[in-house]
């Protein structure tokens, strides 16, 4: 049977049947990212683009002296065609890619850019001087979930940003103070209550994980990292044990993770009902970035305040949208 895109056009079908034409315009999202060491960042940059662009993928890149962190999406054949030519690639061979469908694009937008590092800790050596903590696989991970339930010798740390792991974050993982203005590494004091227990922690993809344990075991604790992070163990154990949604960095903000035992714990910032819609503050000088349910979102025009209801700056009101993170009005995702 022919099943070209170009057939259904011309039978007539593509404009009778929507779910035809998502079957046939697949998109998948990519997150991905590599340690390696990096001569001329610029050069990879600009090459990165070009490849990029002539695919018409749409995304995040960052490339530094010590390695490569992107997410991307694209029609499912162009993210292949990118995947094999990494797997080609001088630098980027063995790259480990995790890979979403998704029905289309997750970014408006193509950025790639040289940064000092590709995950910003401020870390005073580099990935390839430290090393990194000892990878543990899913299933693995998933065993000390459920001893850390009754072995206080086991912990299991979430290395992420308050706004992520307020949407989801696995069954009594141990939080840190991390938000906008604080790193992971000015949470020493909270981290120093966990040396000598047996760490597993975890990050979305795993380059957090990856590059933090490397330099806490350095300072001499007992750390482990989630291999593939919470997007890998959605795929790999069905996310047993990860309650609420995975935060991501594009336009579906969350995504779900756990097909066993799923459960919501967000709650609105306003009225703290239970709750999964990520929003920006309608106004753009607040821009807060919170979970807000159904009801306050409406009642507060998409802000997080009756104050913020009041701004100058308040940005057109959208009751099928959100905001991204750090996005502004124009951006406005529908
Ligand atoms: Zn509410
Ligand atoms: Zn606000």
């Amino acid at each position: 049977m022919e099943t070209s895109l170009s057939y259904l056009r011309q039978s007539g079908s593509i404009q009778t049947d929507t779910k035809l034409i998502y079957k046939y315009m697949e998109y998948q999202v990519l997150l991905y990212y590599k340690f390696v060491s990096i001569a001329d960042p610029q050069a990879v940059r600009d090459e990165h683009y070009a490849k990029c662009q002539s695919l018409n993928l749409k995304g995040r890149i960052l490339i530094a002296t010590e390695g490569i962190n992107g997410t991307v999406s694209g029609l499912k054949a162009d993210t292949e065609a990118y995947m094999e030519w990494m797997s080609q690639h001088d630098l980027f061979a063995g790259t480990e890619f995790k890979i979403d469908e998704y029905d289309r694009h997750a970014f408006l937008k193509l950025h790639v850019r040289v940064k000092n590092e590709v995950v910003r800790f401020n870390l005073p050596n580099t990935v390839q001087e430290y090393g990194t903590g000892k990878f543990v696989e899913p299933e693995e991970f998933r065993n000390a979930i459920k001893e850390a339930q009754t072995n206080p010798n086991i912990v299991i740390l979430d290395t992420r940003s308050e706004y992520e792991f307020n949407v989801g974050k696995f069954k009594n993982a141990v939080t840190l103070p991390i938000d906008n203005f604080r790193e992971l590494t000015d949470c020493m004091e909270e981290m120093e209550q966990l040396r000598g227990k047996q760490i597993y922690s975890y990050c979305t993809g795993g380059i957090r994980c990856e590059k933090i344990t490397g330099w806490l075991a350095h300072q001499g604790f007992d750390i482990y990292q989630l291999h593939g992070g919470i997007i890998r163990y959605g795929k790999e154990v069905g996310g047993e044990d990860f309650d609420g949604q995975c935060y991501v960095f594009d336009q579906r903000v969350v995504v779900p993770i756990n097909q066993v035992n799923p459960n919501v714990i967000g709650h609105c910032f306003v009225c703290d009902n239970t709750t999964e819609k990520m929003i920006n503050c309608a106004n753009a000088l607040c821009n807060n970035h919170i979970l807000i349910c159904e009801t306050c979102f409406h009642e507060l025009e998409g802000c997080c305040s009756e104050e913020c209801t009041h701004s100058e700056q308040k940005r057109a009101f959208n009751p099928d949208g959100y905001f991204l993170r750090g996005v502004n009005s124009k951006n406005y995702v529908k």
